[in-house]
């Protein structure tokens, strides 16, 4: 196997290549030349290993120029209780009607992205030492809240690395500033951007793609990487979890073995839901992938329409991790979905770019829609399945999960489709807390952060996370904010070279 760019199928790179460029030169995505599969047999080992040993197995059939013993370093440094609060590192819980929820948000910053965040790292210094690369690593971030705090995490005092994150400064919740505030470690640096998430990602992507700026860096013996989910090293470790969810369920008898689930995942990057489509392309019985959205609903519009269109009014939501306008990943699905037309990608993608739209063919959105189902709500809508759900299951679930949970119950009542569904929770409540207590007591508290979580301890019972409690007392550290227009002279002066 090797990686090509959805912008270029001539290319051809390792997987260590790959993962430490982060982004193809052209601007196109690295996408394996082919998807592995998994054998029932195979799923049915996997549940009888712990989650490392898991990821073991799916990294090995996607990372094939990674040594066995240089993944297991990988997965064991990464997927250990140090990090993460439970043995299980993704933990899936019992029956909630057909919907069964797996909750991804138990490593050190409470989201999703820690299952990808906490490896990558590893996977990165691993790749650069095979490329006998020995420049300094420089990795930027933009970020919608969560994929900041948790690269900062994974990456803080990594040897041979620096890393910088941008985040809008009105984009996130108060308990996701305060988590990048107070930042700690010697090779971070936090900065806000007055602008929304695409504005950070478009100013992060251009400085990347900008040849003069990656010679200034070459000349100091330094050079750009990716944390964001356009890099491999992101999705791979994605796909890890819906493989494991499965033998999970089928090891509890919660399924039988070759029983189909559908899966519903909360939407922004389409990075998540990717990774979902891969475990099924693998062999995973997967059927239908359930795309959950916001208010910010391009991707359902997409899907129904085949016409994406980034042209309207951007919406900050309390779902605020997926308040996103230009959904990356999406390039890697349409690379798939047209057997690799590069030409075709460069086209639409152009399109994007030039006009911020364009229409896929009818062939193409068949395609889509036989895979896929769509939906979307509104703020109020999730608050009211929050509270809902919680009433009728005892189950507390934060924001985004809950959009995901309520675009799963219109596709049923919809279709009457009774399969049972794995639902992705990607955040922890307690990241919520203000929008979490307005769903159940509907009231707009205006406490601060921690009056707010302990009152949601009180009413949810649910065990307040020691890396959020330790929050309250650490020194802000970072507090500046920028135009997006200074973004390249913020990088350069952090990394010394202006
Ligand atoms: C990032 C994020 C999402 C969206 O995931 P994508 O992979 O970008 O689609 C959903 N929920 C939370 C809490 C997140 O942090």
């Amino acid at each position: 196997m090797h990686y090509r760019s959805t912008r270029d199928s001539s290319l051809h790179v390792t997987s260590a290549e790959a993962i430490a460029q982060g982004i193809s030169a052209e601007g196109g995505l690295f996408i394996p030349s082919e998807i592995p599969v998994i054998t029932m047999e195979e799923l049915k080992a996997l549940a009888e290993m712990r989650y490392a040993e898991r990821a073991d197995v799916v990294f090995g059939k996607f990372l094939t120029d990674f040594t066995p013993e240089e993944i297991h370093a990988c997965t064991t440094g990464a997927y250990h209780t140090k990090n993460f609060d439970t043995e299980d590192i993704a933990c899936l819980t019992k029956a909630y009607g057909n919907a069964q929820i797996l909750e991804l948000w138990h490593g050190p910053t409470c989201a999703f992205k820690d299952m990808a965040l906490q490896i990558l790292p590893y996977l990165l210094t691993t790749s650069l030492k095979k490329n006998g690369e020995d420049k300094k690593v420089v990795i930027l971030v933009a970020t919608s809240g969560d994929t900041g705090k948790a690269a900062l995490e994974g990456f803080k005092d990594v040897p041979g690395t620096q890393i910088m994150v941008f985040y809008p400064e009105h984009g996130v919740s108060t308990m996701q500033k305060r988590q990048m505030a107070v930042q700690e470690g010697s090779n971070v640096a936090v900065c806000a951007l007055e602008g929304n998430f695409d504005d950070c990602q478009n100013g992060v992507k251009l400085i990347f793609t900008d040849p003069a700026v990656k010679e200034r860096l070459a000349g100091n013996g330094m050079m750009f990487s990716s944390a964001n989910s356009i890099n491999w090293g992101r999705l791979a470790p994605q796909i890890v979890y819906y493989v494991s969810a499965y033998a999970e369920m089928a090891k509890r008898g919660d399924i039988a073995w070759g029983e189909t689930i559908n899966a519903a995942v909360p939407t922004g990057n389409f990075g998540n839901i990717l990774a979902a489509y891969y475990a099924k392309n693998m062999g995973v019985p997967i059927g239908k992938l359930i795309c959950a959205s916001n208010i910010n609903n391009v991707l359902t519009d997409f899907i129904e329409t085949g016409v994406y269109d980034r042209n309207r009014k951007f919406y900050a939501t309390c779902s605020p991790s997926m308040d996103i306008l230009i959904s990356s990943n999406l390039e890697r699905l349409l690379y798939l979905l047209t057997d690799g037309d590069d030409a075709q990608i460069r086209d639409w993608f152009g399109k994007l770019a030039a006009e911020g739209r364009y229409e896929v063919t009818a062939e193409i959105k068949e395609k889509l829609q036989k895979d896929f189902a769509a939906g979307f709500c509104d703020d109020a809508e999730t608050k009211q399945t929050i509270r809902e759900f919680r009433e009728r299951y005892g189950y507390t679930c934060d924001t985004h999960t809950a959009v995901a949970v309520k675009v799963y119950l219109d596709y049923v009542k919809k279709t009457g489709d009774t399969t049972r569904t794995l639902i992705a929770s990607t955040a922890s409540p307690y990241k919520f807390s203000a929008s979490v207590l307005d769903a159940i007591e509907g009231v707009q508290d205006t406490a601060d952060e921690y009056a707010l979580v302990e009152r949601l301890g009180e009413v949810s019972g649910l065990p307040v996370p020691e890396s959020l409690a330790a929050l309250k007392d650490k020194p802000v550290r970072f507090s500046e904010v920028i135009r997006k227009n200074d973004m390249e002279a913020y990088v350069l002066g952090q990394l010394g070279i202006v």
